[in-house]
């Protein structure tokens, strides 16, 4: 990210102005968003500002045990709350997505918001004029990462402990699926390492997050893998789909299908992976793959999606069979398209 010291001097007036700052993030939490939410939050609380983290949805359970995440307001359960915090702040930051389509209803209040907005995030395409100061790094590995960088840049790394360095390690580790990821660079080692010097007890952050599965969940998994997945060899694809029925058989919450498209990409041989998933009326569908191949431009072009090159997301308006009608109709198309890739 190029931080150069005007937009340093920019970022930190922004900061020493503010009276009232709001800290948002995109919708259908993930460890990034959550951890680089808290990372700031208790940053800047500890530089004696009054903040508030206002998300549009809530956070699924295996972010729970986050310090801080109970501050956390949401558009869904907290929509009056949140809506006086977007009236009085003179500060917001955009942190994990890089257009307002991405926010769902919190959308409107941040449009009529008069505050000065900052954009700190690492996806492709940031929207143009969306936030006065933009922050954008596509090469890094996490949001979170990002925060670190700017913290550093501030020259405040001192001020870092393990309250601040916990969510930022999570993000990290979330993002880059454990540092492998080819987004995972020796900066972000480094970060990481520096944030473990800090305090972070990283092998309590792979636990909160890796090892409290519920019974309920292990079992939808298992399930999706014995009963659902489609293995297309001869274009070297695999793919998952849950209906609503199938999710309410195991009763399962927000979270419980993470990570559930990279078991359907771990399969040798295997080198796109995509998982529809019933939601709300639409389709749901996350995309990975691995080498080159760029699942954010099938998304963007056949799924009003989008995302990073091995991992994106998109939906679609219609039934669960219609959606995986149309994966299926335009895969070998793309797959011929990217035939070196594959
Ligand atoms: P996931 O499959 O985990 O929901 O999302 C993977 C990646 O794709 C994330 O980085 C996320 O930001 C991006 N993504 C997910 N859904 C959408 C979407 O509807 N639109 C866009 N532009 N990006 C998405
Ligand atoms: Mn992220």
């Amino acid at each position: 990210m190029t931080i150069t010291p005007q937009k340093i001097d920019q970022f930190k007036a922004l900061v020493e102005n503010a009276k009232h700052i709001i800290i948002t993030a995109h919708k259908s939490p993930d460890g990034d968003s959550i951890g680089s939410s808290l990372g700031l939050y208790h940053y800047l609380k500890k530089k004696g500002k009054e903040v508030f983290v206002c998300h549009p949805d809530p956070a699924p359970d295996f972010l729970h045990w986050m310090m801080g995440q109970e501050c956390i307001l949401n558009l869904e359960e907290n929509e009056a709350e949140l809506n006086a915090h977007f009236e009085k702040a003179d500060l917001i930051y955009c942190l994990d997505y890089n257009s307002s389509s991405r926010i769902g209803q919190m959308e409107k209040p941040l449009n009529d918001s008069k505050a000065q907005k900052v954009m700190i995030d690492h996806h492709r395409d940031p929207e143009p004029d969306f936030c006065q100061i933009q922050f954008s790094d596509i090469e890094a590995s996490s949001t979170s990462q990002l925060i670190f960088e700017l913290i550093e840049a501030c020259g405040e790394v001192d001020l870092i402990d393990e309250t601040i360095g916990t969510p930022l390690y999570c993000g990290i580790v979330t993002d880059t699926g454990s540092f492998r990821f080819s987004s995972t660079s020796p900066k972000t080692h480094h970060i990481a390492a520096t944030l473990i010097i800090k305090g972070v007890k990283h092998w309590e952050v792979h636990e909160n997050v890796y090892d409290t599965n519920s019974l309920d969940k292990i079992q939808l998994v298992s399930f999706a893998l014995l009963e659902k997945l489609v293995v297309d060899r001869e274009n070297q694809t695999a793919y998952i789909s849950l209906s609503n029925a199938e999710q309410e058989r195991f009763s399962a919450t927000k979270g419980d299908t993470e990570g559930l498209v990279n078991q359907a990409l771990s399969i040798q041989g295997i080198k796109m992976a995509a998982f529809f998933k019933e939601s709300d009326g639409i389709v749901k569908i996350s995309f990975r793959s691995k080498g080159s191949i760029p699942v954010n431009e099938l998304s963007k072009q056949n799924f009003s999606g989008g995302g990073h090159l091995n991992a994106a997301g998109g939906k679609f308006v219609g039934n669960l069979d219609a959606a995986i009608q149309k994966f299926v109709t335009i895969l070998p198309k793309f797959v011929e398209e990217n035939r070196e890739l594959f």
